[in-house]
């Protein structure tokens, strides 16, 4: 979480540590769900919200196929886009929740250890 870029090898796939900072992205066994539960939460809002706008935009015919189909699209296809936000995210969250210990980062990165 140095902010180095260049993170994925294509869309799904995580490098093993990070390119700058050396810091193990699957800090423990079961990291991965961690981002599903990110993935997961943000998806249903934006679900929620695709639903809320598509109620609004079309009341009072709402037609049930094209927001139904729509709901389906969004439901598939946004956690998909998000998966990498996702991951990274959730590292960044698990960096705060579980501080960085001696040693997981390059020396130089070492001064995030108190943060
Ligand atoms: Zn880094």
């Amino acid at each position: 979480m140095c902010g180095a870029g260049d993170l994925f090898r294509g869309w799904f796939t995580l490098v093993e540590r990070c390119p700058r900072c050396s810091l193990r992205f699957e800090r423990i066994d079961g990291h991965a769900s961690g981002a599903l539960g990110i993935n997961t939460i943000v998806s249903v809002v934006v679900l929620f919200f695709v639903g809320v706008v598509g109620f609004i935009i079309t009341f009072p015919e709402l037609p049930l196929v094209p927001l139904t189909s729509t709901a389906v699209g969004v439901s598939v296809l946004f956690p998909i886009f998000f998966y990498p936000f996702s991951k990274t995210i959730w590292t960044a969250i698990d960096i705060r929740l579980r501080p960085l210990e001696p040693g997981e980062v390059a020396p130089g990165y070492s001064d995030w250890l108190d943060r």
